[in-house]
């Protein structure tokens, strides 16, 4: 029988489970390390590990044998049957009490599932959303652990401790609430990634293509972005990136084929927001514009056959423009992270998770790709009214959506006026324009509907009370 003395297990010895075994160590945690291919264990002590107070097992029974009571397990392996495989082999050497935490990148609903199955033996679980790749799992992740409401206390005090902090201190850690809503605001958290960077390529088109600015021009017009609303980890990166030139002394990212990959975080977002009925639609967008990207041969073709507005051109300000441009970003971003909590409020209730508003965007403040100066504002709308039915009623975000909203106009009438594509500045200002429209034409569809399939409409004078017309007079 192994001496039960590690504070916590760590299953899964790829880049992820490696960074993140050295960073609870770092913070005075002692892990015991177990992988599949077990070769890694003695590999990982010998050389990453040496020197530390990581101890390693070679099965998954040692494992167990060596974690202090109620054992606390984290799962760091290839989301899907991976997860199934090693709850199930752990299972024989769990009691009461233990807690499984799975730290991949897990779809919400198997999360729900393994949640409610391990309630069920008694057996606590989370799903813990982990953001910030290799460097966050090393130095300070952002970390959205959701599932078993009894597990938090069992793991506050590991997961703050490893977790990134704000400026302040905060750590961006914090309980999201039950079943697989950790896993969600996680998937949440990937599309908004996609939105941010879709609005950032847009605004680079606009730069580039409209006011014909140089690489070095968009990388001081970024560098001054970074110090106002837009302050953010990824607006601060293209800046760096305009700037980097290849073995030529070329841009490299000119070079790059315009040809976004994706992972699927994205569309399960975009899907999830369809299963709701939600009008997620900028993130929705932003997948889409990688679909259309990844239609090189087609894109080819088609710009063979189909022609530019070729007579036009702008003629306006320039300087007056770029500020355009930067209004235009923040007051969609606003608009994405809008949507982005309209989507877990009604998750949310569908879920019967009770979330913890005002504590998701101090947990992507830190550690993830999204981090930015802007979450501060979200977290303090959130703090004020925790009750809070949209973003964009909060005082603050109104004030400044309202404040872009000519420059924002003005930005996508341009571009389509010149033919230059910007589907999520202009889907979510068309989202915007929706939102605050008492009456919108939906009138027509129920009519429409009503007529070739007598699915029925209701009156603005009698709600409730649904009527079929004949619209032909025939019989
Ligand atoms: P990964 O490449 O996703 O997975 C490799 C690990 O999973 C290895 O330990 C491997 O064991 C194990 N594994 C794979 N298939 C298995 C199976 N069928 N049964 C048992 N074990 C299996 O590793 P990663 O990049 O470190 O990511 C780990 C998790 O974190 C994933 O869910 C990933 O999506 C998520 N994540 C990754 C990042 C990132 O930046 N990489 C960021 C956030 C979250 P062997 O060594 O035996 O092959």
């Amino acid at each position: 029988m192994s001496e039960a003395v590690a504070d916590i297990g760590l299953i899964g010895l790829a880049v992820m489970g490696q960074n993140l075994i050295l960073n609870m160590n770092d913070k005075g945690f002692t892990v015991c390390a177990f992988n599949r291919t077990v070769s890694k264990v003695d590999d990982f002590l010998a050389n990453e590990a040496k020197g530390t107070k990581v101890i390693g097992a070679h099965s998954v029974a040692e494992l167990c044998s060596k974690l202090k009571k109620p054992r606390k397990v984290i799962l760091l392996v290839k989301a899907g049957d991976a997860v199934d495989n090693f709850i199930q082999q752990l299972l024989p050497h769990l009691e009461k009490g233990d807690l499984i935490i799975d730290g991949g990148n897990s779809h919400f609903p198997d999360t729900n599932r393994r949640c409610g199955e391990l309630e069920q033996r008694g057996l606590l679980y989370v799903g813990a959303g982990v953001s910030g790749g290799e460097e966050g799992a090393r130095h300070g992740p952002s970390l959205m652990p959701g599932g078993t409401t009894g597990a938090w206390p069992l793991i506050q005090e590991i997961f703050q401790k490893t977790a990134a902090k704000t400026e302040d201190g905060t750590p961006c850690c914090d309980w999201v609430g039950e079943g697989g809503s950790g896993h969600y605001v996680k998937m949440v958290h990937n599309g908004i990634e996609y939105g941010d960077m879709q609005i950032i390529a847009e605004a680079y088109n606009l730069l580039k293509d409209v006011l014909g600015l140089s690489y070095d021009e968009m990388a001081n017009v970024f560098d001054e972005w970074n110090k106002t609303e837009l302050d953010s980890f990824l607006i601060e990166i293209t800046r760096d990136i305009f700037k980097f030139r290849d073995t030529d002394g070329k841009p490299l990212v000119e070079k790059i084929r315009d040809t976004a990959g994706q992972k699927g975080t994205g569309k399960w977002t975009a899907m999830s927001a369809l299963d709701l009925g939600m009008p997620v639609t900028l993130i929705g967008e932003a997948v889409f514009a990688r679909c259309l990207s990844s239609l090189k041969d087609e894109r080819l073709a088609a710009s063979k056959a189909i022609p530019a507005p070729t007579d036009l051109k702008f003629t306006g300000d320039k300087a007056a423009f770029i500020e355009d441009i930067r209004q235009a970003c923040y007051a969609a971003k606003i608009i994405s992270y809008a949507q982005g909590f309209m989507m877990l409020r009604e998750a949310a209730k569908v879920h019967g998770w009770n979330l913890n508003y005002s504590g998701i965007a101090p947990m992507w403040k830190g550690g993830c790709i999204i981090r930015s100066a802007f979450l501060g504002d979200i977290a303090a709308a959130f703090n004020k009214n925790p009750n809070l039915a949209n973003l964009l009623l909060d005082d603050f975000f109104l004030k400044a959506v309202l404040k872009a909203m000519p420059h924002y106009r003005r930005v996508v009438s341009q571009a389509v006026l010149l033919g230059v594509p910007v589907p999520a500045l202009s889907t979510a200002l068309a989202f915007f324009d929706g939102y605050r429209h008492a009456r919108l034409p939906a009138n027509l569809i129920q009519a429409q509907r009503d007529f070739f399939g007598a699915h029925t409409y209701e009156l603005e004078e009698k709600p409730g009370n649904h009527i079929h017309t004949n619209w032909t007079g025939r019989g």
